[in-house]
C-alpha cells in the first residue's frame, strides 16, 4: 500500500475520482481530510480526488460517515466499484486457498478412495456373514459405551472396548469421499475454463463448503476402519463375541475368518471364511 495520505485537505468543489482503499479501525483517530469536516474518526477511507484548482489528483482521507454528505451520488457510484473490488479479492483469496487445500488433500483423498471401498465390502460381508458379531458390535457402538458387554447376574459387565468404532456406525464414508473429490474435480476444472466467472466462482465455493473438515472426517473414518479391522483387534473380538454370544461360532486362523451360526435348535447353517488383510492386495494400484 502506499503512504497514508494523513495531511491532505480535500478542498470544497473536489471531485471524488474513486475509493482506493478502507483504513480502521486506527488506535489513534485520524482527522478528515475533508476541508469541510476536519473531524477526527478512527476509521474511513483513502480516497482519490481530482483538485477544483488544476483538477490534478491527489489522495486524502475520508472519514466513514463523509462521503455521501460530501459527494452524494458519484459517492454511492465509487461505494459500489469499491465494494466489488473488495469482493472480488476476498474471492480470489478464497480460491487461492482452496487450490492449496485441493493440492494437499487430493493426493491422499484419491488413494483412500480404494480402501474406503474395501472397507464397505468388509462392512457387508461381516453384516451379512457374521450379523451376530456385527449385531454386538453395533450395539456396544451405540448403547454400551463403546464396549462389549457381558451378562452377569443380572448385570452388564464392560469386557472389551471396541477398537475404530465409527466403522461399526456409518457406511457413508466412501460416497462422501467420491463426493469430495468430485466437488474438487469439477471447481479445478471451472476455475481453469476461460469463461469462469467470479460470481459463479464464489457460488461454488460456498457450496463445497470446507475442504479441511471434510477431509478430516474422512481421514477420522479411514482410521476407524484400519483399527476395527486389523488382525488384533478382530481376534480380540472374536473370542469375546464366542464367549457372549450363543448362537455364533467365529474363528480367526491366520488372517481367515471362519464362522459358524446355529439356528436355536442347534443346526448350524452355514459356515464361512474371509481374508482380512487381503485388503491390500484388492486396492488396485492407482
Ligand atoms: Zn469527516
Amino acid at each position: 500500500m502506499q503512504s497514508f495520505p494523513d495531511n491532505t485537505i480535500i478542498p470544497y468543489g473536489a471531485v471524488l475520482a474513486a475509493i482506493e482503499d478502507r483504513y480502521g479501525p486506527l488506535s489513534q483517530k485520524v482527522r478528515c481530510g475533508l476541508k469541510s469536516c476536519r473531524t477526527s474518526h478512527k476509521r474511513g477511507f483513502i480516497v482519490v480526488f481530482r483538485h477544483p484548482s488544476d483538477g490534478c489528483e491527489q489522495r486524502g482521507l475520508l472519514g466513514h460517515v463523509c462521503g455521501r454528505k460530501a459527494f452524494g451520488e458519484s459517492w454511492q457510484e465509487a461505494r459500489g466499484i469499491f465494494n466489488i473490488k473488495i469482493r472480488t479479492a476476498e474471492i480470489e483469496t478464497a480460491a487461492k486457498v482452496f487450490r492449496e487445500k485441493a493440492l494437499a488433500i487430493l493426493p491422499e483423498l484419491r488413494s483412500a478412495i480404494p480402501r474406503l471401498q474395501w472397507f464397505r465390502q468388509a462392512y457387508q460381508i461381516l453384516s451379512q456373514h457374521a450379523p451376530g458379531l456385527m449385531r454386538l458390535c453395533v450395539d456396544g457402538v451405540r448403547t454400551k459405551n463403546g464396549f462389549l458387554v457381558r451378562e452377569r447376574e443380572g448385570k452388564m459387565v464392560p469386557v472389551l472396548k471396541i477398537e475404530g468404532s465409527q466403522f461399526f456406525t456409518s457406511n457413508h464414508t466412501l460416497d462422501k469421499a467420491r463426493e469430495l473429490l468430485l466437488d474438487i474435480e469439477n471447481l479445478q476444472r471451472y476455475m481453469a475454463s476461460d469463461g469462469a466467472s467470479v460470481r459463479e466462482v464464489e457460488r461454488r465455493l460456498s457450496m463445497i463448503g470446507d475442504l479441511g473438515r471434510r477431509w478430516e472426517m474422512i481421514a477420522r473414518w479411514m482410521q476407524a476402519g484400519n483399527a476395527a479391522l486389523h488382525p488384533s483387534n478382530m481376534r480380540r473380538v472374536i473370542d469375546v463375541v464366542n464367549k457372549i454370544s450363543r448362537y455364533e461360532e467365529v474363528r480367526m486362523k491366520g488372517t481367515v475368518i471362519e464362522h459358524q451360526s446355529r439356528d436355536t435348535y442347534g443346526h448350524k447353517s452355514y459356515g464361512w471364511a474371509m481374508l482380512l488383510d487381503v485388503a491390500e492386495d484388492i486396492i488396485p494400484s492407482s
